[in-house]
């Protein structure tokens, strides 16, 4: 898979809208959002609830077709696929971490893991991601063995485990309030600023924004605030 020239911003929305429903009962959840978002770049996304959030994490990841505008990901307008091509889209460029997270019961979380990397042609290590999210110990464990933050880690894994060049998390708060938490943060951070995925993670905590090089703001379907935070005292001698 090839980053999108660098020419171009990875991810481009131009006038983007959706809506639900029709008239009198139309719900405007997006209302002309206009973003770029480089390779490398991991923007955090802060708004209440309703304001667009997950709609916009949904449109970029190819699960839904805005209403109008476009939308451009690593070069290919995604309103314009097909849904066969929307389907292999997501399958190969986008991994998800959803506020549920969906692991398969009767597998255990490597195996979880497993199931993903499956999907793609060159996945990255299992094990290793596992480890990265501090699961090593628990690989065989089976979802019902683990808890929420733990599961959660697992199917942080599972997006990452693709090597897809667009990471979406959606609030995934439960397990990134902790410790671990900020481990699998700085595990996002490298993958944006040194293999050049972008990383667009949905928050309530303001406090995750000291990860961002982005910061989003949403209210009604609109961007509101558009910051670049300098990367200045973040630098590679952190661990
Ligand atoms: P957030 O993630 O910021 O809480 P959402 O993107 O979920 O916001 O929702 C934005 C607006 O769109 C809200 O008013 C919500 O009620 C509405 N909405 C979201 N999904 C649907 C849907 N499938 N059908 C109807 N309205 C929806
Ligand atoms: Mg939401």
């Amino acid at each position: 898979m090839m980053a999108s020239p660098n020419t171009r911003p990875h991810v481009d929305l131009a006038d983007v809208s959706k809506w639900y429903g029709r008239e009198p009962v139309r719900v405007e959840a997006l209302a002309g959002v206009d973003l770029q978002l480089d390779a490398g770049e991991f923007a955090v996304v802060l708004g209440p609830s309703g304001s667009g959030k997950t709609t916009l994490l949904n449109l970029m990841g190819g699960l839904d077709r805005p209403s109008g505008g476009r939308l451009r990901v690593a070069g290919r307008d995604l309103g314009s696929l097909s849904d066969a091509e929307l389907t292999r889209y997501r399958r190969e460029h986008v991994g998800f971490v959803f506020q549920f997270f969906n692991l398969v019961p009767t597998l255990t979380a490597l195996e979880n893991v497993l199931l993903t990397a499956g999907l793609v042609e060159a996945p990255r290590d299992a094990e290793r991601l596992l480890d990265a999210v501090g699961l090593g110990e628990r690989a065989r464990h089976f979802p019902g063995q683990l808890s929420g933050g733990e599961q959660q880690r697992v199917a942080i894994a599972r997006a990452l485990v693709k090597n897809p060049s667009l990471i979406l998390a959606d609030e995934p708060t439960g397990s990134l309030d902790s410790e671990i938490g900020a481990r699998v943060l700085e595990l996002l951070r490298r993958l944006a600023r040194d293999e050049g995925r972008t990383v667009v993670l949905v928050t309530h905590n303001e406090a995750l924004t000291r990860f961002a090089d982005r910061l989003l703001r949403l209210r009604d379907g609109r961007v509101v605030e558009d910051r670049r935070r300098p990367r200045a005292g973040e630098g590679p001698a952190r661990r």
